[in-house]
């Protein structure tokens, strides 16, 4: 469900240099989406790309001018960018209708929360999928200008209505009054909601939850304008490069101790490679996706080489489940125990959607090596690079090792990435 606070969806089609988005557009406008009584979601996935398509991000941006240069008879300047989009709740970036939402930054308080459930209502499931929960804020430095916010929210938590209220403000003002997000969209439904034209003089914009009948949550937002912008973007401008940090064989005892001095760090996001077998505890698995990714480590860290391909299936599949039911995205990724693996291994990978992922670096912290060799391994490592560490290694959990490895790749411009499947590299989160 996508509702919009303002009539105005004209000026969309005129800024809209794309004429087929144009056409959209104004059939959009003639069912009204603020009436709209159409079951959830039925309406929202069109009314959203229209959006998208109206509203396109700067690297679009720059083919859509040339269009419209050819076009004398459309203002360029009114044109809207996007200006920053933000997951919340996830250390990890995640696509809506061709918007890509930052990792979580600007928040001051509230707590992250995910589910693996499918979403409904939304072209796309991830994005809803994490949340940022509480009675919080976002305080996104811009210049002075007018923007328009898009609002995702979803209630991935509460199962029947009446458990949920809370107002989300925009500059001080309540766009969304005592909301009940389950009456609106139910369980695991996507909302979304559109808040147009706020003009930001104060050189921060605030977008603001108070729980009133439990917490508020939000899942995500996208801002846009054409005359205002981020007034700093330190995660873009910071990074020379991306490399992977990734630990094997967890969930370990220490695992909470190593989440803790990575956040006290920011050296996140990183790959956990993890043995079903471990999960005893499966809200460190929770804990685990505050900090990056948690991927496939094969069920019991048994030679998978050793092993017939049903049994190879098994497990695979048994640690996929393991993953999920502890409330993890289903892997992408595994790295094979020892990284051996031959034929069989890689058919059986591929038959479950799994990409075979080895090292870049090994910094050999399984063979008990010191402390500075391992933070001196990780100043070795390359964009796009990964290196291999285990969270059951006292010299690499050691916050003064984790603080080291922070240290190492700081001083070299690069920042921790993620693995992309289908390359195996190590790209921007
Ligand atoms: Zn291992």
């Amino acid at each position: 469900m996508t509702i919009h606070n303002n009539k105005n969806l004209a000026r969309l089609g005129v800024c809209s240099v794309v004429l087929i988005a144009i056409a959209i557009a104004t059939s959009a406008t003639s069912s009204d989406p603020e009436q709209s009584s159409s079951p959830r979601g039925s309406y929202g996935g069109a009314y959203v790309s229209v959006d998208a398509q109206g509203y396109s991000s700067s690297s679009e941006g720059v083919s859509s001018l040339a269009v419209v240069s050819s076009v004398p008879s459309v203002e360029v300047s009114d044109e809207p960018s996007l200006v920053v989009a933000i997951n919340s709740g996830s250390a990890l970036a995640a696509i809506l209708d061709g918007v890509r939402y930052e990792a979580d930054q600007y928040a001051r308080g509230g707590s992250a929360y995910n589910t693996p459930d499918t979403i409904s209502g939304a072209s796309q499931d991830a994005l809803f999928q994490s949340e940022r929960y509480g009675t919080y804020s976002y305080q996104i430095p811009v210049y002075e200008g007018s923007y328009t916010i898009h609002l995702h929210l979803a209630e991935i938590y509460h199962e029947s209505a009446g458990l949920r209220s809370f107002n989300l403000s925009v500059e001080g003002n309540i766009e969304l009054s005592q909301l009940d997000l389950y009456s609106q969209v139910g369980h695991d439904g996507a909302f979304s909601y559109i808040v147009e034209d706020v003009r930001v003089t104060d050189g921060t914009l605030d977008i603001s939850l108070e729980g009133l009948t439990d917490a508020g949550t939000m899942a995500g937002f996208a801002v846009y304008s054409a005359d205002g912008g981020i007034a700093s973007s330190r995660t873009v401008a910071n990074c020379s490069g991306y490399v992977g940090l990734t630990f094997d064989d967890g969930p370990s005892r220490d695992t909470r101790d190593l989440i803790s001095a990575l956040k006290r760090n920011n050296l996140m996001p990183v790959t956990f490679f993890v043995n079903g077998a471990n999960i005893s505890d499966p809200t460190v698995i929770q804990e685990m996706l505050t900090v990056g990714q948690v991927q496939s480590h094969a069920y019991d860290h048994a030679d998978l080489t050793a092993m017939n391909r049903i049994k190879v299936m098994h497990q695979l599949s048994r640690n996929n489940d393991a993953i999920m039911k502890a409330g993890a995205p289903k892997p992408t990724i595994i790295r094979p125990p020892f990284g051996s693996y031959n034929a069989t291994v890689t058919s059986v990978a591929n038959q479950l959607g799994l990409q075979l992922i080895r090292w870049d670096i090994d910094s050999e912290d399984w063979n008990s090596v010191s402390a500075a060799s391992i933070v001196n391994s990780v100043s070795q490592l390359q964009d796009g690079q990964n290196i291999l560490l285990h969270e059951n290694q006292g010299n690499t959990i050691n916050p003064k090792t984790v603080a080291q490895m922070a240290a190492a790749l700081k001083a070299r411009g690069l920042c921790p990435g993620v693995i992309d499947p289908n390359t195996g590299r190590v790209v921007a989160p």
